[in-house]
């Protein structure tokens, strides 16, 4: 097992990750910008290092710092967390290069599954359902026309460098797809330093349901069933559950395998979520994410499954500790995640929390940095904390969580509370009955 684990991350999840290594008796150093100087995670850790200024490329994804920083402490593994350099292959291949453990998988799997043309084509070669498409980028206006003639219109083409959601566009007319082709690739080329797209079948009314998998590395494969994540707003997950609404057990059961025997089949080692569209009873899918996610607590919930503890078990050799057959999901559980935002603008809303009072009671989890009197630095997302509740069945998820956005206090700043205030008692949410488009939509109706 590791001696020190350095944590190269900040805010909620820095101090998710520190509290499963205290569990496991391992010494935590955290780094950290000077903006988080007064952070709840670098108060709790046994060391931290400031590693630089506010601007997260001088800090959080300054690669020589965080390296300096578990050459001074003597750190033996880095935990990543999301975001920042969790998926950055170089950096998962300079700590290798530094005898230090990243906790995560190989640099060349985070490379693999970060393009995504390959990531789409190693999928497929693994028996996973995708997208009816190109079977890789289109420059050619001729052969972009064959393909979409092909698969039917509407189309959607995609960077293969994407990310966030950027770099999209929809053509529903072979007018259309020429202009879409162009303005995709200039935006592509950028943002992201790579013009080259490619081209799917648009789905209309998909929900977005993903798969949590985790590989030991050395064959084995298992997954932690579904998480729903259809209620998006402009491609930002905002309310996640488990198990999805959508899904009966027998779809659960099968998707599950199929990605687990994928990812042992890979040799992929430590956590993973392969992301899917789901419409009309068919999995299709989009894109793998390598690293921990924020949702990862619906998970844990209905599993009881710590994902931290595993992460690191596994990057430590210790392999997994549960095997497929042990895996139970009970009840449900929903995840909010609540931004330092306007609820209707969703403008950001930096400032100083003047009191911060949590829910509490059965089935409640709050994960947060923050506390009375913190000041939220203007430099980083708005991610505040996730309450995550947890029910014998969905009805009682609601309920509960009903009764602990009451309770959640948050003043000075304006936060995101008030929208889920309103989802949980709107029909369509209790009924499960949402669909990618659903929250864009509402939000619309409700100015
Ligand atoms: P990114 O890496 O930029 O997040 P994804 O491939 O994960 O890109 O897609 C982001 C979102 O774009 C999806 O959650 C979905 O809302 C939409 N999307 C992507 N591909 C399709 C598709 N083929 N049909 C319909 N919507 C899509």
């Amino acid at each position: 097992m590791f001696q020190k684990i350095l944590i190269a991350n900040r805010g909620e999840i820095a101090l998710r990750v520190l509290r499963a290594a205290k569990e496991l008796g391992i010494q935590t150093v955290v780094v950290h910008s000077t903006a988080d100087a007064d952070a709840m995670h670098v108060r709790l850790a046994d060391e931290s290092v400031c590693i630089g200024p506010p601007p997260s490329r001088d800090s959080y994804l300054n690669i020589h710092q965080i390296v300096a920083a578990c050459e001074i402490t003597g750190a033996d593994a880095v935990h990543p967390g999301y975001g920042f350099l969790s998926e950055n292959a170089k950096f998962a291949d300079i700590l290798a290069a530094h005898n230090i453990t990243f906790i995560g998988p190989s640099g060349d799997h985070i490379r693999v599954m970060g393009d995504k043309i390959e990531a789409k084509r190693t999928a497929k070669r693994l028996g996973i359902p995708v997208v009816p498409g190109s079977e890789g980028a289109v420059s050619d206006e001729g052969e972009a026309k064959r393909i979409a003639a092909d698969i039917g219109y509407p189309v959607i083409i995609k960077a293969s460098a994407g990310g966030g959601g950027r770099g999209m566009k929809v053509a529903r007319t072979e007018q259309d797809l020429i202009q879409a082709l162009q303005t995709a690739s200039s935006e592509a080329g950028a943002a992201f330093g790579n013009s080259e797209v490619y081209i799917e079948k648009f789905l209309e009314k998909p929900r977005h349901i993903e798969i949590q998998v985790f590989g030991d590395g050395a064959g084995k494969g298992i997954h932690l069933g579904e998480r729903d994540c259809s209620l998006q707003r402009r491609h930002q997950k905002v309310w996640e559950e488990a198990n999805s609404p959508a899904l009966n057990e027998e779809q659960r059961t099968r998707i599950g395998e199929t990605c687990a025997r994928a990812i042992a089949d890979l040799g992929y080692s430590g956590a993973g979520t392969i992301e899917f569209l789901y419409e009309d009873g068919e999995f299709y899918f989009i894109e793998m994410n390598t690293r921990l996610q924020v949702e990862h607590p619906v998970t844990e919930a209905i599993t009881g499954i710590d994902l931290v503890h595993e992460q690191i078990r596994v990057a430590s050799g210790g392999g997994l500790s549960v095997r497929q057959d042990e895996v139970r999901f009970q009840g449900h559980a929903i995840e909010c995640r609540i931004n330092a935002e306007d609820p209707r603008t969703f403008t950001p809303s930096p400032g100083t929390i003047t009191h911060f009072h949590t829910p509490g009671g059965l089935g409640i989890r709050v994960d947060s940095g923050v506390y009375s009197g913190y000041r939220i630095p203007p430099y980083y997302d708005s991610l505040i904390g996730k309450l995550i509740v947890h029910g014998r069945n969905r009805v009682e998820c609601m309920m509960r969580l009903r009764r602990a956005l009451d309770e959640f206090v948050v003043d000075g700043i304006k936060t995101t509370l008030p929208l889920f205030r309103d989802l949980v008692g709107n029909p369509d949410i209790a009924n499960g009955d949402y669909d990618i488009h659903w929250l864009e939509k509402h939000l619309a109706e409700t100015v």
